[in-house]
């Protein structure tokens, strides 16, 4: 086809590979967002709303090309569907990706303020949170034009760090893992290496110290891990050697994937439960190791207190920690079924955790979130 631009014929090749792609994985929307004066150029992805609104972190990335922020932003989103379902949580998955050259430059206001304009203009189909590379001054200038971001400070009507209610959730899951294992839900003895010692990592090591495990920590930043260590009376190794140290359970807290085809050959742990989002370089690690008899407790089961948290901002009566807490804790229960799924069908907990995420959505989807249905619990 030939269009004309300022004068000049262009042929203009109709490519339905995005949309083939976002049918095959069942997304929703995908809207392309630019503003020419703050350099914006961002992909927000809807892959559900069948459960509710699409929740999911803004990720501020370099990317080599504009396809590969595509399919980053198609992958995370659904994701995040299976995430809220098979957390129990009415909401469905969505992110942004914002193209930047250096992740770690700050952002111009005016370009934060193009990207809360975009969001708001989806009505609450889709909201925002933090995710890699964004800080919370970005959120908090992007919340100034819209009321669709969660996990804004608690000052601002927020819920704050997530990371004690992940770790909350982490732990859970540990013990559905160890009643697996051994048969009890007790952690006292269980030798857990916390491979990533930052937010989550340092929650999750002090409450399995309060609970009796054997812990090893590991960290690449320098003196992180030894000052825990200290504070535990833990053991601390290099971050390489903790991956293939003997122990019960590792607990990847750091960021993913540490874990591929050449790494499970060298694993020595009987299970693997932690937080990093996207611990597994492939679903094929996923058969490998339940090939090898390690426990997989899916990443995205067991870290969902983060989203937890967040959806406790639209709670009756608004945020409670409490209750964030509380609802963490059924990762347990909700890790046991996964196990038991995975065990009744003979597939791998990851294969069988998105197959209970896909049920929910057919048994419970109620269609598409309308911006009509949304109501701001947040005022800009
Ligand atoms: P963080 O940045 O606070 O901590 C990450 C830690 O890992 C840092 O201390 C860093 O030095 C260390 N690290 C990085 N690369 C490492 C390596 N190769 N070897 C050893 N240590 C390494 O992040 P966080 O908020 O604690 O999140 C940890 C992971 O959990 C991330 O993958 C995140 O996506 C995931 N997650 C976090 C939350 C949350 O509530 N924060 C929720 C869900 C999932």
């Amino acid at each position: 086809m030939d269009v004309f631009v300022h004068g000049t014929r262009c042929t203009v090749v109709m490519n339905s590979e995005i949309t083939d792609r976002m049918a095959a994985a069942g997304h929703e929307q995908v809207v392309f967002v630019a503003d020419a004066p703050s350099g914006l150029r961002a992909v927000i992805a809807i892959h559900s709303t069948a459960l509710g609104p699409s929740l999911g972190g803004v990720r501020f990335w370099h990317y080599d090309a504009e396809a590969d922020a595509v399919a980053d932003v198609l992958r995370l989103s659904e994701a995040m569907t299976y995430k809220a379902a098979v957390a129990g949580l009415d909401q469905g998955g969505g992110k942004t990706v914002v193209m930047v050259d250096d992740p770690d430059r700050p952002r111009d206001e005016a370009l934060l303020l193009a990207l809360g304009r975009a969001i708001d203009e989806l009505g609450g189909r889709y909201l925002a949170a933090e995710d890699v590379g964004a800080t919370p001054r970005d959120m908090d200038v992007i919340a100034r034009v819209t009321p669709w971001v969660t996990g804004l400070d608690e000052s601002l009507g927020g819920s704050g760090d997530p990371s004690p209610v992940t770790a909350v959730g982490v732990r859970a899951g540990m013990r559905a893992v160890r009643h697996a294992l051994d048969g009890t839900r007790s952690l006292e003895g269980l030798r857990v290496v916390v491979h990533g010692t930052g937010h989550v990592g340092t929650h999750l090591a002090r409450l399995l110290a309060a609970d009796g495990a054997v812990l090893t920590l590991a960290d690449r930043a320098p003196g992180r891990a030894e000052a825990l260590a200290a504070e535990l009376g833990a053991t601390v190794v290099a971050p390489d050697v903790a991956l293939d140290l003997a122990c019960d359970v590792l607990a990847p807290c750091a960021l993913g994937p540490v874990i591929d085809l050449d790494r499970v050959a060298r694993l020595q742990c009987r299970a693997v439960c932690g937080a990093a989002n996207n611990q597994l370089a492939g679903l094929d690690v996923d058969d490998a190791l339940a090939a090898g008899g390690i426990l997989y407790a899916p990443d995205f089961v067991v870290n969902a207190g983060g989203i937890i948290n967040l959806a406790e901002e639209r709670g009756a009566g608004g945020y409670s920690h409490e209750r964030a807490l509380a609802r963490a804790e059924q990762i347990e229960a909700t890790t046991d079924a996964v196990f038991a799924r995975a065990c009744a069908d003979g597939v791998p907990p990851g294969r069988a955790a998105e197959s209970l995420a896909r049920e929910r959505i057919t048994r419970e989807g109620t269609g598409h979130w309308r911006p009509e249905d949304s109501t701001p619990w947040r005022t800009t």
